[in-house]
């Protein structure tokens, strides 16, 4: 059905583990090292912060209306269902309607029947309808996908619909436990994978917010996946699969020597920032473009003792204020990062100030 000669992950066990950036590396959660990748600052954040974080991922970004693992026989069942149901509360609100608005002519007595018709039963009425709504235009999508230009084995970055893999064959399955891996110091667990036949299981990330675009903090991440899962399973792993936030749209990033090579290096980067702690020259640069316009790490906070305090790897940090607001990366490195709130703050300020002067 599918060729068996994907390019995969070649680690020898038998090697010994020479390189002192990986003997003194804690465990790395596949998180923190694409943070690391976005910013060297948001890697040592994200992972002082891992023990306060649980394994599950926030409930955030894409989710299909509910169906991502939905095939063609699922959506029947579940339009029929709710087909049935928005009628029988179309009718209920209707008859409800009227007969609290034909009675409230002869007794107040009907009112109540007017109101909980309003209350209860009309947003009844309006879920079902917009769930199937939405089921049936999902269920378009599923049946309009054409599976002509996708490889099972890609050769190169291709962007395309969700519903183009399920199509394909590939079961949406929810990970039950975490991929560890002791001699690289590498842990993780995907959104979801992808499963088609006992032998191929591809990674699934998604991104929460922004356009439909991927950075290089993406790529490190799938291919950490792939490795996971290739080392943690019999099976190989030929591509990783990006959801971007809305819509069906997603992209896959080939597991071959380039995107590999990607996340060696981001690793090995990651390794001896960590090695030298304090002093990495990484840490003392801040970062590049408007990465902290919109990182959750520089959004400012009004300070309030005891209740916002920044808490990393267990320990109180001493609040960096500026003009009453600080963040966990202020906290941590000691200066004020330019978020879209500080900056529309700044802005709203001069404007204060400008209007006074008139
Ligand atoms: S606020 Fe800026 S410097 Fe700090 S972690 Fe975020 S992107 Fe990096």
């Amino acid at each position: 059905m599918y060729p068996d000669d994907f390019e995969t992950f070649e680690v020898d066990d038998d090697e010994p583990v020479e390189d002192p950036f990986l003997v003194a590396s804690p465990m790395i959660r596949v998180h923190d090292l694409s943070e690391s990748v976005f910013c060297s600052r948001a890697g040592v954040i994200s992972l002082a912060k891992s023990a306060e974080d649980s394994d599950t991922e926030p409930n955030l970004g894409p989710k299909l209306s509910g169906f991502w693992n939905f095939d063609e026989h699922r959506f029947n069942e579940a339009i029929n269902q709710t087909l049935l149901k928005s009628v029988l509360m179309s009718v209920l609100f209707a008859a409800t309607c009227i007969l609290g608005i034909v009675g409230a002519t002869y007794s107040v007595i009907w009112i109540p029947v007017a109101y909980f018709a309003a209350r209860w039963v009309g947003p009844q009425a309006w879920r079902s309808g917009y769930r199937l709504f939405n089921l049936v235009l999902e269920r378009r999508r599923l049946l309009q996908a054409s599976c002509d230009d996708f490889a099972v084995r890609p050769t190169k970055v291709q962007y395309l619909s969700w519903w183009v893999l399920r199509r394909f064959g590939f079961e949406c399955i929810l990970p039950d436990d975490l991929l560890s891996d002791d001699r690289e110091k590498v842990v993780g667990k995907p959104w979801r994978i992808l499963q088609l036949g006992d032998d191929i299981l591809v990674p699934v990330v998604r991104k929460h917010r922004g356009r439909n675009t991927r950075g290089p903090q993406h790529t490190v991440r799938l291919m950490a996946y792939c490795y996971l899962i290739e080392r943690c399973t019999n099976a190989k792993s030929p591509f990783g699969v990006l959801l971007f936030n809305s819509g069906d749209q997603c992209v896959i990033i080939p597991n071959d020597g380039e995107h590999r090579s990607e996340f060696w290096e981001a690793l090995h980067d990651f390794r001896e920032l960590l090695y030298n702690g304090p002093n990495a020259g990484a840490l003392l640069v801040d970062p590049p473009g408007s990465r902290c316009s919109g990182c959750e790490f520089g959004r400012p906070r009004k300070y309030r003792a005891g209740v916002t305090t920044t808490i990393l790897d267990g320990e109180e940090l001493a609040p960096f204020l500026d003009d009453g607001f600080h963040s966990d990366c202020g906290d941590r490195f000691c200066w004020c990062p330019l978020h879209s709130n500080k900056l529309a703050r700044m802005e709203k300020e001069s404007e204060n100030f400008r209007s006074a002067d008139v």
